[in-house]
């Protein structure tokens, strides 16, 4: 019991603004499906009630971590004592002429397709990214030579104090994977994007087309957090990691893919600390063979900036 005020905090929350659950394994909620229990996953169903929760933890000092889908992180096998603040019920959509409005929450793949619906061009790249738009702010989530960052947008955003701001393209200082919603304790809770008209079954075609390209190249029938590290200048790392001799090294249950050298798998009942070492062993390996050296892409779920 983390803090004497928070059962009672959590007891008097409406059950129509906040979804509680508790001891939830942290493996259903991740998608390399390994980590231990959160003793309290809070769910807030509106940016206001967001924000009255975040103002609660931090006057009362009770740490809290953030999880959009749980596509891009590692969860502790220990399990966490606290409070998971997770974004999955802020499930707005809204169109308005160029304009889409969607919900920390809402998936990228619903994204693209409720853009394609309105006859909007500029998410079909994100068809078949598995995360929140909340994580995909947050990691400036891109592929086949695009990121959201490049879209015009404003994000509605929470800071610690339970404090709204809007943000803009320019304040949100995207860069590679990168984001102010990463180290500044800001949570992005809608975002409003400018896109371009285009034509439905044109842009329907490039997202199938997306699909395809990802399904032939990914593991995508095992658990993983898609590339585990990031793209070092010069390089990439599925690349190195393969020409270094390492696709299907094993530690435990986890491995490197043998389909995507860039992709660590659970391959089998892996821990999170199975994962951990198998990341680690690449690291070392690249960097004896070759002098690079491969960062995370993944992040390590309350170790940092959470
Ligand atoms: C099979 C597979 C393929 C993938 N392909 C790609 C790809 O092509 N391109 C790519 O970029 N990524 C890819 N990913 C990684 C992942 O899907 C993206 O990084 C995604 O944007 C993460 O979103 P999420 O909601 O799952 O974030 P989470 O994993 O829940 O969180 C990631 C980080 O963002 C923070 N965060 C989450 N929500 C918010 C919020 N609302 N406000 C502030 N911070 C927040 C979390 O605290 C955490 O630190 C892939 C993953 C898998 C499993």
């Amino acid at each position: 019991m983390p803090h004497p005020k928070l059962d009672c905090f959590l007891e008097s929350l409406p059950s129509d603004e906040y979804l509680l659950k508790r001891d939830v394994p942290m493996s259903a909620l991740t998608s390399f499906r390994t980590g231990g229990p959160a003793a309290y996953c809070l769910s807030p169903k509106t940016p206001d009630a967001f924000c009255r929760a975040i103002a609660f933890l931090t006057e009362e000092k009770i740490p809290y971590l953030l999880l959009g889908h749980g596509t891009n992180v590692l969860a502790p096998d220990e399990g966490y004592d606290s409070v998971l603040l997770l974004t999955g019920e802020l499930k707005e959509t809204a169109a308005n002429g160029e304009q889409i409005t969607l919900g920390a929450g809402v998936l990228m793949n619903s994204a693209a397709t409720f853009a394609k619906d309105h006859a909007l061009s500029g998410l079909e790249f994100a068809y078949g990214i598995p995360g929140s738009v909340g994580g995909a702010l947050a990691m400036n989530a891109g592929a086949y030579e695009h990121e959201i960052g490049e879209l015009p947008i404003t994000v509605l955003a929470c800071d610690r104090n339970g404090s709204l701001r809007t943000l803009t393209t320019e304040e949100c200082r995207f860069g590679y994977r990168e984001s102010i919603f990463q180290g500044e304790g800001l949570v992005a809770l809608s975002c409003t994007l400018t896109l371009t008209p285009d034509d439905k079954d044109a842009i329907r075609a490039r997202m199938d087309d997306y699909l395809a390209r990802r399904k032939k190249s990914q593991p995508l029938e095992y658990p993983s957090a898609g590339s585990f590290f990031r793209r070092p200048t010069g390089y990439y790392a599925g690349k190195l990691i393969q020409d270094a001799g390492m696709k299907g090294a094993r530690v435990g249950g986890a491995q490197i893919s043998e389909k995507h050298a860039g992709f660590l798998i659970n391959y089998d009942r892996a821990t999170s600390a199975d994962i951990r070492a198998l990341g680690k062993k690449v690291q070392d390996e690249v960097q004896k063979q070759f002098g690079v050296t491969l960062q995370r892409e993944v992040k390590y779920l309350g170790e940092e900036y959470d």
